[in-house]
């Protein structure tokens, strides 16, 4: 005997997904997101080499190869038309983007210092490649070079209000190669960008990159910069020191600066930074004991 169907009509209702359920199937992935910025966080508060290193670690094998989840250019492209994804279903999005846009007014290019896989890529390849292989970009080139990335930015959003074609992203940024999708001229380009980027340090973030261009702007209101001793203007050790090109004599010039600790670590050190050296000279004046007149 043929049995009659549950439902021949269709009238039993869909299972209609509630907020609690889609809130529940984001709630790994924002929770090991928090964690990743927490480690960026502490990292930066404390000034650490190890606990920065394993934070640009964990950006290229979570944020980058795992996740690919990255602020792009084409997350400028959204705000600029101010299409942004639906609140409930992007917490992820909003909570990095969030965090993104919060860090940078508050402490400057923050997030490119140690949360974009990209930038955390090329700072790791510049730790494990030989120093030797360095070719150190003259300053008043450096300088120059500096504004290119600014041009791609206004070229880019220039051409994007135009056309709308947002396709344009994956001829200004490598991003797309953590999803590990792209055609043979991009991975060409690519291979082109990484080993220039052996030879000059942070060569895509320095001068190219639109998205840290875009930061850069942002920067010029951050909140808590880095305090400069009144030695500074004289003193060039910083200056040297800066893999960024971030500093000329006394300013730290907020669109190229990335927080990485690397100065701030040198003016904490007594032993390196002269402006100890000169307190403790003149702590020493005080308490000489003074000639005695005869
Ligand atoms: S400059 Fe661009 S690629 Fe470099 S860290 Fe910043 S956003 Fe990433
Ligand atoms: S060395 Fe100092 S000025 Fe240069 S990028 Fe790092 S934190 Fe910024």
């Amino acid at each position: 005997m043929i049995q009659p169907e549950a439902d021949p009509w269709g009238f039993d209702e869909e299972p209609v997904e509630t907020l609690a359920d889609v809130l529940q199937a984001q709630v790994p992935d924002l929770a090991l997101l928090a964690a990743f910025l927490v480690l960026a966080f502490i990292s930066f508060r404390r000034k650490s080499v190890p606990l920065k290193y394993a934070t640009l670690v964990a950006a290229v094998a979570y944020m980058g190869f795992t996740k690919s989840t990255l602020i792009s250019i084409t997350d400028v492209f959204r705000l600029v038309d101010w299409d942004l994804p639906v609140f409930r279903s992007s917490l992820l999005w909003y909570g990095f983007a969030g965090v993104t846009l919060v860090s940078t007014v508050l402490w400057g290019r923050f997030y490119c210092g140690r949360v974009c896989a990209f930038g955390a890529l090329t700072q790791l390849m510049d730790a494990v490649l030989p120093a030797t292989w360095r070719v150190e970009v003259p300053k008043p080139l450096e300088a120059r070079a500096a504004w290119i990335k600014f041009g791609v930015l206004a070229g880019v959003l220039a051409y994007y209000v135009a056309t709308h074609n947002l396709l344009v992203y994956q001829y200004v940024e490598p991003f797309w190669m953590f999803t590990l999708v792209g055609t043979t001229p991009m991975w060409v380009g690519l291979g082109v960008l990484l080993v220039a980027s052996a030879f000059v340090r942070n060569l895509y973030c320095r001068f190219l990159c639109p998205l840290g261009a875009a930061l850069g702007v942002l920067s010029n209101l951050t909140v808590f910069r880095i305090r400069r001793w009144s030695e500074c203007s004289t003193c060039r050790i910083c200056q040297k020191a800066c893999e960024w090109g971030a500093i000329q004599g006394p300013k730290i010039l907020v669109t190229e600066c990335v927080r990485c600790d690397d100065c701030e670590r040198l003016y904490a050190d007594q032993q390196k930074c002269p402006h100890w050296r000169i307190l403790d000279y003149q702590a020493k004046k005080k308490v000489l004991p003074l000639t005695p007149v005869r």
